[in-house]
């Protein structure tokens, strides 16, 4: 299973981070494109399942999808695809290159304890 894969090297990525840091988790915010049609649910239970007794338990992971983008050949503008119509927003062109879709990202990671505030 495709989300399976990508909780367990998320909880790797976030694991790693946390262990370097001496720090928990506490959320972590990751991105994909469209076009991995990634699950939101069912990737949150697997992140969760595999997160049981690591860094990473409790963890609460937040999911982007980041939509397909386009090059608009007439006036360059990059614009997110609307596969209703697509079309550019800047000159109306319909002539465009898709862009590589994005890839899946750890964006970012918050983590709890980085100070304790010790006096
Ligand atoms: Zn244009």
């Amino acid at each position: 299973m495709h989300e399976t894969a990508i909780a367990q090297s998320l909880v790797e990525i976030i694991s790693q981070e946390a262990q370097s840091r001496h720090a928990r988790p506490v959320r972590a915010k990751m991105s994909c494109g469209e076009l991995n049609a990634v699950n939101d649910e069912v990737l949150s239970f697997a992140f969760e399942a595999i997160a049981q007794g690591t860094l990473c338990e409790g963890t609460k992971l937040q999911i982007e999808h980041k939509p397909l983008e386009g090059t608009c050949r007439a006036c360059g503008r990059v614009f997110a695809i609307d596969f209703a119509h697509v079309k550019c927003p800047n000159c109306g062109g319909s002539d465009f290159d898709l862009r590589p879709d994005a890839p899946l990202l750890v964006e970012q990671i918050e983590f709890e304890g980085l100070d304790d505030g010790e006096d």
